[in-house]
């Protein structure tokens, strides 16, 4: 941030009186732009035993595999987020069956909200963000070829939920270790009813 959006001054960064850490302050009219996570949501579409996967035709991540998620806008649900995003990236009409992840990822400001949902038509199309959707089984998953390691994380714990046999509802923390490779720490699961 440069400018106040607010009056148009240069901005400051300081310790804002009775704050605990740097914000970007405006010296001329004295607003506090405060900087928080952003929320992103998205669906694990189920099908008969297949995951409606997109694969990106925008950056970051151009050409790579990701499930339907973005940023949630103002003035909607979680919910109808996942949704939203889920008929803009996969063309996808979806009703939400159940809630399925929340992780945190606190190194880059976001948390995501996963939900697990069913198609209510059978038409999946490849909208404007995206070059191709398709439908997989977890075999199928070009695991190598995955957006972003939230997904993984999300997909990996599926995978494992429906081949043990029942859905948990999952929490954790998705940051990366001394070595580099992102993992999922704090991870919580409460079984699913459904
Ligand atoms: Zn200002």
């Amino acid at each position: 941030m440069k400018f106040c959006s607010q009056c148009g001054a240069l901005v400051e960064r300081r310790v804002p009186d009775g704050e605990d850490r740097e914000r970007w302050v405006c010296p001329s009219c004295g607003t506090i732009h405060y900087e928080n996570p952003r929320m992103v949501v998205g669906c694990i579409v189920e099908e008969q035993g297949r995951i409606l996967l997109c694969k990106r035709a925008i950056e970051p991540r151009h050409g790579y595999w990701t499930v339907p998620a973005g940023f949630l806008e103002l003035g909607e649900s979680t919910v109808q987020g996942a949704i939203r995003e889920t008929l803009e990236e996969a063309g996808a009409n979806v009703e939400v069956i159940s809630p399925y992840a929340h992780f945190d990822i606190p190194h880059i400001g976001q948390a995501y909200i996963f939900y697990r949902a069913r198609l209510r038509s059978p038409e999946i199309s490849a909208g404007p963000e995206s070059l191709e959707v398709k439908l997989v089984t977890a075999d199928e998953i070009p695991w190598g070829e995955l957006a972003f390691p939230v997904v993984r994380v999300a997909l990996e714990l599926h995978r494992d939920d429906v081949a043990r046999g029942g859905y948990r509802m999952h929490n954790g923390i998705v940051t990366r270790d001394a070595a580099g490779k992102y993992v999922l720490l704090e991870h919580m699961a409460a079984p699913l009813v459904g």
